[in-house]
This record gives C-alpha cells, sequence and structure tokens, in this order.
C-alpha cells in the first residue's frame, strides 16, 4: 500500500466522539450494542467513547466473533484489554 492510500484509509477511522484516529483499535460490537453507543451507525468510536455512551466498560460478549476481533495484530492495549475482560 502507497502512504497515499493509508492516509485516505485512516480518514475513515477517525473517531466520531474525540477525532482520535481509531486505525488501531478497530473492532466490531454486536448491533445493539453499537446501535446504543452509536444511534447515527455510521462512522466509528474509540473504546473510550463507546464506553462514555454506554456508561460501562466493554467486556468480551460485547464484541462479535468476527475475524478482526480474534486475529487483527493491531490494537491498541486498552482494546486489547476488553476483549479478554469478562
Ligand atoms: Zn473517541
Amino acid at each position: 500500500m502507497d502512504k497515499r492510500k493509508i492516509q485516505k484509509s485512516h480518514k475513515n477511522f477517525i473517531c466520531i466522539g474525540c477525532g482520535k484516529d481509531t486505525w488501531n483499535e478497530y473492532y466490531m460490537l454486536y448491533g445493539r450494542i453499537w446501535r446504543r453507543a452509536n444511534p447515527r451507525e455510521k462512522g466509528m468510536l474509540c473504546i473510550s467513547c463507546v464506553e462514555e455512551k454506554l456508561g460501562r466498560k466493554l467486556t468480551k460478549k460485547d464484541f462479535t466473533k468476527a475475524p478482526v476481533n480474534i486475529a487483527s495484530a493491531l490494537r491498541t492495549a486498552i482494546l486489547k484489554n476488553r476483549l479478554s475482560r469478562s
């Protein structure tokens, strides 16, 4: 991938809550959880913003079985933590 492509794709990973780049914080939540955090559904939210909107911390049960939740090596510490938190 060339640099321009990377930058372009990063644009879609900006947290709509705080503007943070969520490139390393990509995950899939179950639809009902996601809609509660982000009723507009479109866009990305970082873990901190999702938790602020839900008023609680995420646990591994909130994440789907999607490959991105299982196989991705690109993870921030907070995402790693929540993916294994019961
Ligand atoms: Zn955020």
